[in-house]
C-alpha cells in the first residue's frame, strides 16, 4: 500500500482497544490527520515516546485506511520542547494551543507557514515567558483561520470606529464578533466594555506581530481571546482556566 511521509505535531492521543491508541496530528503537509498506532500503547512499542502530546514527530502514514483513519506505521521524535517538560505553565500553553488546534484545524487544509510558525512559538515557551508567546499564536490562528474579530468597524453597522481623546471604554460583543460603536453599544444587551488601552494594544498587537505586550494587558487580552474562542468554537476551552488562575 502506499504511503505518505509528513510532519506533525502530537495534538492528542486517545486509547483505542487493549495495546492501541489513535493520535491526531496537525501535519505540515495535510492539516489534521487522525492515525491509528497499532500497539502504540505497549510499554515498549516502536512509537516510543514520539507520539505525546506537544511532539514532534516525523510520521509515516497509510491513508484513510478505515472511518476516515490513518494507519501509522513509523514515528520518529523529531523535536521534543525542552520548556514545556520543565514548566507546567509552558506544558498547560502548550496544551492549549494543541486543544485549539484540534477543535479549528481541518483535514486536507495545510497551514504549512503557520505550522512552522507554531514550532517557533513552542520552541520559546518556558516557565517566564508563556503569556505574550501564546498571545501572539492566538492571533495568528484567528489570522490563519478567518476568525479574526472585527475592531477596526463596528460589528453591527459597520461604521469606522475612531479612537475617542477622552479613552472612553469601547464596547465589545464576543458572540457578535468585534466592536461597537457607541450607538450601537447603547443598545446592544450582551456586551461588556473594554478598556481604550486594551483595545489599542489589541489592535498593536496584531499589526507588530513581535511586540511585547505588559503582562497584565496580555492577560486580559488572552481572557478575552478565550471568551471569543469559546464563542467561535461553541464550546468553552478547557484548558484556558488553567492559565487565567495561574497569572
Ligand atoms: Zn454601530
Amino acid at each position: 500500500m502506499p504511503t505518505e511521509k509528513a510532519t506533525g505535531l502530537v495534538l492528542r492521543s486517545i486509547e483505542y482497544r487493549e495495546t492501541s491508541c489513535v493520535v491526531t496530528f496537525w501535519t505540515r503537509e495535510f492539516g489534521k490527520v487522525r492515525a491509528l498506532a497499532k500497539g502504540g500503547r505497549r510499554l515498549r512499542s516502536r512509537f516510543e515516546t514520539a507520539l505525546d502530546v506537544g511532539n514532534c514527530c516525523d510520521i509515516v502514514l497509510i491513508r484513510k485506511i478505515s472511518a476516515g483513519l490513518d494507519l501509522l506505521t513509523e514515528a520518529h521524535l523529531r523535536e521534543r520542547f525542552a520548556g514545556l517538560h520543565q514548566s507546567l505553565q509552558a506544558y498547560y500553553t502548550a496544551c492549549l494551543i494543541a486543544e485549539i488546534l484540534d477543535a479549528c484545524a481541518q483535514e486536507n487544509d495545510p497551514h504549512p507557514s503557520w505550522f512552522d510558525a507554531t514550532l517557533r512559538t513552542l520552541r520559546r515557551l518556558h516557565e517566564s515567558e508563556v503569556l505574550n508567546p501564546l498571545l501572539h499564536w492566538e492571533l495568528m490562528a484567528l489570522q490563519e483561520m478567518g476568525l479574526q474579530p472585527m475592531l477596526e468597524h463596528c460589528v453591527r453597522c459597520r461604521k469606522p470606529l475612531e479612537e475617542s481623546p477622552t479613552s472612553e471604554p469601547i464596547a465589545w460583543n464576543a458572540q457578535a464578533g468585534g466592536v461597537l460603536c457607541p450607538h450601537c453599544g447603547r443598545t446592544t444587551a450582551s456586551r461588556r466594555t473594554l478598556p481604550a488601552e486594551l483595545w489599542h494594544s489589541w489592535r498593536q498587537a496584531i499589526r507588530h506581530s513581535a511586540s511585547a505586550i505588559p503582562a497584565d494587558i496580555s492577560r486580559q487580552l488572552l481572557d478575552l481571546l478565550h471568551e471569543y474562542w469559546s464563542h467561535r468554537l461553541e464550546r468553552p476551552l478547557r484548558l484556558a482556566k488553567y492559565l487565567s488562575t495561574a497569572h
